[in-house]
């Protein structure tokens, strides 16, 4: 089932032959409710190719929704996002929007990484097999499928990349819950996504599990993967972020440089919610 919407309803990034697309993930005026409630109420962010967006803000004030918009499980009631240029949920035909149909969606879901709170490996399979089931079972779209052989190779460096080349056979339940995300951060990588999104990557983890975990995103942010992280580690935000998003009750509140929004915050609701956070 496709419907078809006329063109100038579209962000610029249909445009992009125009060349007034700038980002890699370029948001633009994205709503969404549950039932009567509007959970997003038109955000509108841009992260560089390379970027890192920090998404901070209180707790049922957005973010998990916003996550889950761009990476499909979620579907948006009105705006656009696109990544790299390419609508999601939607393509381009002649002068009319079409929506893509699910088979096209879970084929784009490849290109954008997911690591969540609580980790989400498979049980049954050991670190290894859990970073090289997706780049065997569903390759991304437009890249050859790996052999088992060469599946393993790239797996155990993924795994060596997140210090755990040495725990390659071991089961999930035999893994702190640190090694958990951390072999959950190598099995994202493994379809070499355009982009990947953190939620609450060590919320669920004990205090002195936090940093092997942020060491490993922190190394990702410095080698030019784009990431877009939900988070409550200030500290880190600060280090590791271009951008600082506050959102508050469905908005963005105010997004700026860490300096900007943590030093210098504009925004009453900003302030009053780092006071009470840092
Ligand atoms: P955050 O991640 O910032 O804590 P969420 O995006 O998880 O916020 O939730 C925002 C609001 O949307 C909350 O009020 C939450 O209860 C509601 N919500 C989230 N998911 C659903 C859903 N599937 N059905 C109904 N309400 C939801
Ligand atoms: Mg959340």
């Amino acid at each position: 089932s496709t419907r078809a919407t006329e063109i100038p309803t579209a962000p610029a990034a249909v445009h992009q032959d125009a060349g007034i697309t700038r980002g890699l993930v370029e948001i633009t005026k994205v709503r969404k409710s549950f039932g009567a409630t509007e959970v997003l109420k038109g955000i509108t962010l841009t992260v560089e190719p390379g970027g890192v967006a920090v998404i901070v803000g209180p707790s049922g004030s957005g973010k998990s929704t916003l996550l889950r918009t761009i990476n499909h499980l979620e579907k948006v009631d009105g705006g656009f996002i696109a990544i790299d240029g390419t609508l999601v949920g939607y393509e381009v035909r002649g002068s009319t929007l079409h929506e893509l149909r699910e088979k096209d969606v879970l084929k784009q879901r490849t290109e954008i990484g997911m690591v969540f709170q609580n980790f989400n490996l498979f049980p049954h399979l050991t670190a290894l097999e859990n970073v090289t089931e997706a780049p065997v079972v569903a390759p991304r779209s437009g890249k050859p499928r790996l052999t088992r052989a060469e599946a393993r190779e790239r797996g155990l460096e993924l795994l060596d990349r997140v210090g755990l080349k040495d725990r390659a056979g071991a089961y999930p339940r035999q893994l702190s819950g640190g090694q958990q995300q951390r072999v959950a951060i190598a099995r994202a990588l493994a379809l070499d996504p355009k982009i990947l999104l953190f939620d609450e990557p060590t919320s669920a983890l004990d205090p002195e599990l936090v940093n092997e975990v942020l060491d490993v995103i922190r190394e990702l942010a410095t080698s030019g993967t784009t990431l877009i992280i939900v988070t409550h580690e200030m500290g880190f935000a600060r280090d590791v972020a271009d951008t600082v998003v506050f959102m508050d009750e469905g908005q963005i509140v105010e997004q700026g440089s860490p300096k900007d929004i943590f030093t210098n915050p504009r925004e009453v609701r900003t302030r009053s919610f780092f006071s009470k956070v840092i």
